[in-house]
């Protein structure tokens, strides 16, 4: 991956920004990031770790991130991301599974880290605490003390087929979080694959607000945009004034994001206070983008949506739309190159057939390609489920796809409600909410009624100041949908529980549910 990203830069391309700390407005240029990245490698492999140890990495969106990130895999280790939300159970458990010989964080998370460094016994030199004051004040290493130590880079030989770069977890939406091991020619050929879609150019400058830790924001940031020779404005922790008000400072021109930022761009009154004009596409990933909602963000923004589709399994991309491509926005675009994708009748296991003119029936979407996962970490089970010995992963979604090759997400095949028989995919109820006015945001799940049958239910956040009230709920929906798909429950809350990759935790609201029966 270093070398891939970084071997061949130019004069020109040494001396352009790679990275912006937003809030303070720091530039490290590319020769400043090679040039760190390489002295970080050293000093990784001063400390004795060798290619194909593991570190882990719990630290929010900064430069120094990117730095460390990009050392580590230059000196060959491999880099598991940690949620920087995570408790310190939950660090020790991914510490634990990963097997990971050093913690590398930031002082406001180092109290957490040192508390699940030692409950896997971990030393305490084996925490790096990289603004803390070094060595030689409090027994941490600190970034600092790696930069001007002056260790010379190891020689390392990777075989980029085999050696794991990056053991980033599953975003734990449906279950607990799964370790994937990805190789370097997964990360590699991903961003290979994808750069000719995303036609991101080097004079743009992509807003960093996804984090790095997951995979979306691993590869599209820190490791697709650095290929395109980009600048990347990094902020540490998700809010909505600082995001609107690092665009304009920064005149930020792309930008990734997932849903739950979309319905903040298309509905939220802070939008208007800021100079969004310098946007000129935004991507959508991690969960369904709703049609309408992204043509609202284009019309309030003046900028072009598009989506795409991927998981941690796939590096993550495998469908996107081009931004200079006109589809439809409830769907994910095309097959990437160099990928292949078939659909899975879910009841007879048969292919799904694609009419000479039209949309296929809806099925079971499996991938092919050099992006695919090598397995998921200490579970060959969950492995030999998800992996078909000819190469195909099964992504556990439910997709169509057109007679010209343009695939739509129905809903994960586990979301589905079976109402008396018919499927109802709460991701379309949800969709269709979001274009009232009076909703704010909104998740639906599959709940029991009276009668023990799987019937839709609504959790609704009222846009502030408008009214509404259950039964405008339900007659918004039963207007527009099939009878089969009308929403039977409704609740009122004030906030619709979402994962730091921004889907929603229907998980959660299950919990709630069952903990009222
Ligand atoms: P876990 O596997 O741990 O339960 P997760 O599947 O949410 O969590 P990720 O790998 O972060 O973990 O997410 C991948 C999933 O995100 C996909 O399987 C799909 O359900 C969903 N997804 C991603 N992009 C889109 C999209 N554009 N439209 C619909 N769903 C999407
Ligand atoms: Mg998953």
């Amino acid at each position: 991956v270093f070398d891939y990203l970084f071997a061949h830069l130019s004069d020109d391309d040494l001396e352009r920004t790679a990275l912006i700390d937003g809030p303070s407005g720091a530039r490290w240029s590319y020769r400043d990031l090679r040039d760190q990245a390489v002295a970080v490698a050293g000093a990784l492999a001063a400390r004795g770790l060798r290619p194909g140890d593991v570190v882990g990495l719990l630290c929010p969106n900064t430069p120094a991130f990117a730095v460390v990130f990009h050392g580590a895999l230059r000196a060959g280790l491999t880099v598991t991301t940690i949620n920087s939300l995570y408790t310190p159970d939950e660090i020790a458990a991914q510490l634990t599974d990963s097997e990971a010989r050093l913690l590398i964080t930031v002082s406001p998370l180092a109290p957490g880290a040192s508390a699940a460094a030692e409950k896997v016994g971990l030393e305490t030199g084996a925490v790096v605490v990289l603004d803390g004051p070094g060595e030689a004040a409090d027994g941490h290493p600190s970034l600092r003390d790696w930069l001007t130590a002056g260790q010379p880079a190891p020689d390392v030989t990777i075989d980029p087929v085999t050696h794991l770069a990056v053991l980033p977890y599953s975003s734990g939406t449906t279950g607990l979080a799964k370790g994937v091991m990805l190789t370097h020619r997964n990360l590699v050929a991903n961003v290979a694959q994808s750069a000719p879609t995303l036609e991101m150019v080097p004079d743009d400058v992509v807003l960093a607000l996804l984090p790095f830790f997951h995979i979306y924001g691993m590869t599209v940031l820190l490791n697709l945009a650095l290929s395109q020779r980009a600048a990347l404005v990094t902020m540490p922790r998700f809010d909505l004034e600082q995001f609107l008000a690092l665009v304009e400072q920064h005149r930020c021109t792309y930008l990734f994001i997932a849903p739950p930022i979309a319905v903040a761009l298309a509905k939220h009154p802070l939008v208007e206070g800021h100079d969004l004009s310098s946007v000129h596409t935004i991507f959508s990933g991690a969960a369904p983008l709703d049609a309408a909602l992204g043509h609202a963000v284009e019309a309030r923004i003046g900028c072009r949506m598009k989506q795409g589709y991927g998981m941690t399994e796939l590096s993550p991309v495998s469908h996107a739309i081009p931004p200079s491509v006109d589809l439809p926005l409830d769907s994910v675009g095309y097959t990437l190159p160099n990928t292949e994708c078939k659909l899975l009748d879910p009841a007879t296991g048969e292919e799904v057939p694609v009419p000479d003119d039209g949309e296929s029936a809806p099925g079971k979407l499996l991938v092919r390609g050099p992006q695919v996962m090598a397995g998921y970490l200490n579970n060959p089970q969950a492995t030999s489920d998800t992996l078909e010995p000819d190469g195909f992963l099964h992504t556990g979604d439910i997709a169509t796809v057109t007679s010209d090759g343009v695939v739509r997400i129905v809903e994960r095949l586990k979301e589905l409600i079976k109402y008396h028989g018919y499927q109802v995919a709460p991701a379309e109820l949800e969709a269709l909410l979001l274009t009232s006015p009076d909703v704010a945001d909104v998740a639906v799940i599959g709940v029991r009624d009276e009668d023990g049958e799987e019937v839709p239910k609504a959790y609704v956040v009222v846009q502030p100041g408008h009214e509404l009230d259950e039964q405008g709920v339900r007659d918004y929906v039963a207007a527009r949908v099939a009878p089969h798909k009308k929403v039977r429950k409704v609740e009122f809350v004030e906030a619709i529980p979402k994962s730091s990759s921004g889907k929603i935790l229907r998980k959660d609201l299950r919990a709630r549910e069952a903990g009222r029966l």
